[in-house]
């Protein structure tokens, strides 16, 4: 790591201050989980941290006036994953925080930094995907709501201007007829980074009958993907264990995966669509529908 100062703005407005100042020689950083390797890898050497864990308007789980979840970007996924609001309208996202690293990263790492780093691998970013969650982003020029799939622009890329911090996210509640999943295979199960991760919501119609289907696939493109392929074959089908198969298989047809150390092109591809299929048997008698 090459020599920087650490500053701790007190709201956001002195943070905005000092990336406005500093430009590209600031970093913001938050729990440090992310940034902190990259800083010993030399990948970023700003001249200057801006700590924006005082911050407390970005802190706190609550609903919003119009009926939405406000996950603010400081949220650790240890808060997340015991939230009983989140585990009540987005299971999928509770669930995804709960499978990030270990204890300690759970602790430290927060929604904001996983979301702003920007992996195609970011476990929280495929629940947001199906919950389609708005990133909440304030800069210079006032507060902005990007929805989560026009957040991302590449590996490690996003809309994110360097003079901007993102607020938190906002995830629509779904109805209680909504069930969801999150789903994710590592190298091993913890302190291991996703493979490939798939996350489901969806509207239980009745048994092994689902409407609104939504499914986003996580490592197997430059971004979270949607497989809208699927999503389609997979509404108002009447699925038995055997149709569920054939229909599962179809996750694939949305995703451009790479081969690489952590698992080939091939892998990839299948263990979408396992992960897909093991996670809706689960749910073929729709648990939470009355
Ligand atoms: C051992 C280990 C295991 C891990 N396992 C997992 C895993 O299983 N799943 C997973 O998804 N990730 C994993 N991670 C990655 C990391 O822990 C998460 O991405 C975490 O959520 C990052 O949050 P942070 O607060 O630590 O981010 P930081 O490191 O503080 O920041 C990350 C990036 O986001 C920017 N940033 C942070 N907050 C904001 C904000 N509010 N506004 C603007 N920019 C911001 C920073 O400038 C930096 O570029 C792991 C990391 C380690 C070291």
């Amino acid at each position: 790591m090459t020599g920087f100062s650490v500053t701790v703005p007190k709201n956001i407005e002195e943070a905005l201050g000092l990336l406005e100042k500093w430009g590209r020689n600031a970093a913001v950083i938050a729990g440090g989980t992310d940034l902190v390797v990259e800083l010993k890898d030399k990948v970023k050497s700003p001249k200057i941290l801006v700590d924006i864990g005082r911050i407390p308007e970005l802190r706190g789980i609550s609903e919003t006036e119009d009926g939405q979840v406000w996950i603010g970007a400081l949220s650790t996924h240890c808060e997340i994953a015991s939230s009983d609001m989140v585990k009540e309208a987005a299971p999928a996202l509770a669930e995804a925080c709960a499978f990030v690293g270990s204890p300690q990263i759970r602790n430290r790492g927060t929604i904001g930094g996983n979301i702003c780093t920007a992996s195609p691998a970011g476990d929280t970013i495929p629940p947001l995907y199906v919950f389609e969650a708005s990133v909440e982003v304030r800069g210079p020029n006032g507060t902005r709501q990007v929805p989560i799939e026009s957040f991302f622009e590449g590996p490690k890329k996003s809309v994110l201007s360097p003079q901007e911090i993102v607020l938190g996210v906002k995830v629509p509640k779904l109805g209680k007829e909504y069930v969801s999943f999150f789903r994710r295979l590592g190298q091993r199960k913890s302190l291991a980074i996703s493979v490939v991760s798939v996350a489901f919501a969806g509207k239980c119609e009745g048994p092994g009958l689902f409407s609104d289907v939504r499914v986003a696939l996580g490592a197997v493109a430059p971004t979270v993907v949607r497989a809208r392929t699927v999503e389609n074959a997979l509404s108002n089908t009447k699925l038995d264990p055997k149709t569920l198969e054939s229909v599962t298989k179809l996750a694939f047809r949305d995703s451009v995966p790479i081969t690489d150390v952590r698992g080939s092109l091939e892998y990839r591809r299948d263990m979408a669509c396992n992960l897909l299929y093991e996670g809706l048997l689960n749910m073929m008698e729709c648990p939470k529908a009355g």
